[in-house]
């Protein structure tokens, strides 16, 4: 796309916010036009002959009720920006013709009038263009338009009238006229700006949405692939290994270490794959009431392995009832607890201790604790915690993981409706906590 046509699609997009803004605006605005209507219809009912004044009352309720229909018509057609402007020149004509009808009122009431009758109607007519400039700001042809129909002729009235306190409210009324019209500008210069700004907010912010979905579905496909070959490999080696007594020991050795780099792969090409279904919203949750001495059971066998390997201990502890419940998915609970856990073996010191520990806290939730004594986190890297990949420092470590199994709880956690949190001490350890609804 040239430079040109770029300029020119983002001035028809300023261009059409500016008219849906003159459109959202504009209810308040004929709402508040009926009512002074009503008012100086009340108040000239008596002092002006008929039919001048009913006339008057009639047309621009007339023009009125065409306005709002067009209103309504605009909200329930939703026009593109495209077809903006002949919107706009209906706006353009709605606005000028009730502008008219009230500034013409002194020539048309001017057979019955009196001074102070004319001093209520610019009143009236000052207060209606002072209040326009926040409508028909940003489109300034509008506006001028309506600030020259609606003040010029009663300008123009005061200063034919023979007396001078005619022509000092033609003086002051021309000063108005020129500071509104300053204003106008100001004031359509800034509308411009935070309209420009905001729509340039909205298109960055759905480029970024765009561009965030193709990387989850890349790497959706991507896990894909990578997996179907990484499977065959693990298949092969664990044959190999199923044979080891025909192979020479250094060769046991080689498959070994496949193996073990096969599933850390694997388990890596997994976990992508989570992230980007949690991150495309494809993971189907299904939000139930879970037990959480039965999760909390489960854990604890299928974490019997890892404690076993880094040597460290795990307690239960809670003053709660056994029976309490929490909502959530129960396969996806099972994997952020999981998750934690095995962080809490890995990260920790041979004959170091972890405790699971639940507590109802305020707002009917419950907190589930994974305390550790290992290394814990410095503060210093605390802010990169729940950010993909990052591993803090353990990239160099022997102890293997991917750094994403955290960024995974967290939106799991979150799409349940819940929190996940921690706190932590270098060398002394660490508490990471999820909290969820309570069933009662
Ligand atoms: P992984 O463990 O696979 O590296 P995680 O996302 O689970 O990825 O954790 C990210 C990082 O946070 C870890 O690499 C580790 O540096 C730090 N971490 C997580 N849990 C603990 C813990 N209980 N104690 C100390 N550090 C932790």
């Amino acid at each position: 796309m040239s430079e040109s046509s770029v300029v020119v699609s983002q001035n028809i997009g300023i261009e059409g916010e500016c008219v849906r803004f003159l459109y959202r605006n504009t209810t308040v605005a004929l709402i508040v036009n009926v009512l002074l209507v009503a008012l100086m219809t009340w108040v000239l009912w008596e002092r002006i002959a008929f039919p001048y004044v009913q006339i008057w009352f009639g047309s621009i309720l007339l023009i009125t009720v065409i306005r709002f229909y067009n209103l309504l018509h605009f909200w329930r057609t939703n026009p593109s920006d495209n077809e903006m402007s002949h919107w706009e020149t209906f706006f353009f004509v709605g606005s000028t013709l009730t502008g008219l009808l009230w500034g013409v009122t002194p020539w048309v009431f001017s057979a019955s009038g009196d001074y102070e009758t004319y001093v209520l109607i610019s009143l009236a007519l000052a207060g209606l263009s002072a209040g326009a400039a926040a409508v028909l700001g940003p489109v300034v042809k509008i506006y001028f338009t309506y600030l020259v129909v609606i003040m010029t002729p009663m300008t123009i009235w005061f200063y034919v009238q023979d007396g001078v306190q005619y022509t000092q409210m033609g003086i002051m009324l021309t000063i108005y006229i020129v500071a509104m019209f300053i204003t106008g500008k100001i004031y359509n210069r800034v509308l411009l700006n935070s309209i420009d700004l905001s729509s340039r907010i909205i298109a960055a912010k759905e480029e970024a949405e765009a561009a965030n979905k193709a990387k989850s579905q890349f790497l959706a496909s991507m896990s894909h692939e990578l997996r179907t070959p990484l499977n065959a490999i693990l298949g092969y080696s664990q044959l190999l290994e199923f044979e080891q007594s025909q192979l020479p020991e250094h060769h046991r050795t080689h498959v070994k270490e496949i193996i073990l780099g096969g599933h850390h792969l694997l388990d890596l090409v997994n976990q992508v794959l989570d992230l980007s279904k949690v991150e495309s919203g494809k993971l189907d949750l299904v939000i139930e009431d879970v037990a959480l001495k039965r999760i909390i059971d489960e854990c604890r066998a299928l974490i019997e392995s890892s404690l076993e390997k880094y040597n460290v201990s795990l307690q239960v502890i809670s003053e709660e009832p056994k029976s309490l419940k929490v909502r959530a998915d129960f396969i996806r609970l099972k994997q952020v607890l999981l998750n934690l856990l095995s962080n809490a073996c890995k990260y920790n010191h041979p004959g170091g201790h972890i405790i699971i520990r639940y507590t109802q806290v305020e707002g009917d939730k419950i907190r589930i604790c994974i305390e550790d004594d290992g290394i814990g986190i410095a503060p210093e890297k605390q802010s990169k915690l729940f950010q993909p990949f990052s591993r803090l420092g353990q990239e160099t470590s022997t102890i293997e993981g991917t750094g994403i199994g955290l960024v995974i709880a967290k939106q799991l956690i979150e799409s349940m409706d819940g929190e996940i949190g921690y706190e932590s001490h270098s060398d002394k350890g660490s508490v990471f906590w999820v909290e969820l609804g309570l069933v009662k």
